[in-house]
């Protein structure tokens, strides 16, 4: 089922489009200091080739700003220069190059200061980010709304909105981040309602992984659910790689934005098992991903259920005793080794990649189907006789009531 994405105002961030007509985009940003062009160049590069859209990099210095113009040259992904507190930062990074900015309105609050960055902001045709933020919120909202409810928020961002609407300027995207999920979720809600502006979804400060992968994704799905949201950035106190993977793969998962990376499924294992289910799956995974496979591949634990429950995946693998059928579509298309499991998965991956899965199918070795359903049974049948269980049970009723008799 296609969502139906709220409608937007529209805008582009250096070559990428933002708003309800476009893709949505996928945001991290860098860890190293803005200064040091080449660290952040490096990460830029790292972020990008994982997933990421726009990145943005902090611009807290003058020495940042002086950055920016060797960054902005050379990354390979539009840049947005994040602000808080001077508002000449905002310029000196408009000089610079940048292809967008993010306000704080908690920590830049002058309407006269706003405004001139507004104005040169709209002479270089850079959009801006109003990015309130629950932990740094406008003291004056915090006093009138005793928290950082998601009424205040809004109205801090909608305070903000005015100052940049009064000078004509609308190339905007907006944020109402809490560390919450349900306020953050309720914030974004009740925005939507007030405005046509491209909103910029991520739960902050969500911490380190488990934690903050769940509480992320938890925000950012339930919204997106909605129709609403055309940026996210998953805030992870981690590798930002990781933030970039994070949020390409979920709007890949939601199919809101074509696979282009693994989707690695496998059982969870149980008893019928007949391999290390994880050990597997994560050699399988590590391979795959190291070239960049952009298939649903399955991991399964045994051959009697495996194909089956997998069928939807374009290529994948099941253990028989000592054994691994491959399969295609839910087709099994060669018995291999166990020890060849992984190596066989990755070369027949390669092989879809170039040749389409439809090819695939047709090079499947004659008798496979034929070999794997002798190994099923072969596995049924070594699984014991019922009727040896039936006796066993008998007696043990019978040596159970000879007791009771005592
Ligand atoms: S595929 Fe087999 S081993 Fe894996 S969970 Fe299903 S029944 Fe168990």
């Amino acid at each position: 089922m296609k969502l139906q994405r709220r409608k937007t105002t529209q805008f582009k961030i250096g070559n990428v489009g933002i708003g309800s007509d476009f893709p949505i985009s996928v945001q991290s940003m860098t860890t190293t200091k803005t200064r040091d062009a080449e660290a952040t160049l490096a990460q830029i590069y790292e972020i990008a080739a994982n997933g990421a859209d726009i990145v943005r990099v902090t611009c807290n210095e003058v020495e940042a700003a002086e950055g920016l113009v060797e960054i902005t040259e050379r990354s390979p992904v539009p840049i947005v220069a994040d602000i808080h507190f001077q508002y000449k930062l905002a310029l000196a990074a408009i000089d610079a190059g940048v292809n967008g900015l993010r306000l704080n309105p908690g920590n830049i609050r002058k309407e006269s200061q706003i405004k001139e960055v507004a104005k040169a902001a709209l002479g270089q045709n850079i959009p801006i980010r109003i990015g309130v933020n629950g932990g740094s919120l406008d003291k004056d909202l915090l006093e009138k709304y005793g928290d950082a409810t998601p009424e205040a928020l809004v109205e801090s961002a909608l305070k903000e909105l005015r100052y940049l609407e009064d000078v004509g300027f609308y190339d905007i995207k907006i944020s109402v981040k809490h560390s919450n999920v349900p306020m953050m979720v309720e914030s974004y809600r009740l925005l939507a309602e007030k405005v046509k502006y491209p909103l910029h979804l991520g739960v902050t400060e969500a911490g380190p992984l488990p934690g903050g992968l769940i509480k992320s994704t938890a925000g950012i799905s339930t919204l997106l659910n909605e129709g609403i949201g055309d940026t996210i950035r998953f805030s992870l106190t981690t590798n930002p790689i990781e933030e970039a993977k994070s949020g390409r793969q979920l709007l890949e998962y939601l199919e809101l934005r074509e696979r282009n990376s693994l989707d690695l499924i496998a059982c969870p294992s149980c008893g019928r098992a007949e391999v290390d289910v994880i050990k597997v799956a994560e050699e399988a995974q590590d391979a795959l991903n190291k070239e960049n496979i952009p298939l649903q591949v399955a991991v399964m634990g045994c051959v009697v259920n495996g194909p089956g429950e997998a069928r939807s995946a374009d290529l994948g693998i099941a253990a028989g005793k000592n054994k691994g059928h491959l399969f295609i579509r839910g087709e099994v298309v060669r018995v291999v080794e166990e020890k060849d499991m992984v190596s066989s998965l990755l070369n027949e991956a390669r092989l879809i990649v170039e040749e389409g899965i439809d090819a695939r199918l047709a090079a499947a070795e004659d008798n496979a189907a034929e070999i794997a359903q002798k190994d099923i049974n072969d596995l049924l049948n070594s699984q014991g006789d019922i009727n040896k269980f039936l006796e066993r049970k008998k007696s043990v009723v019978e040596i159970t009531s000879n007791q009771d008799n005592d």
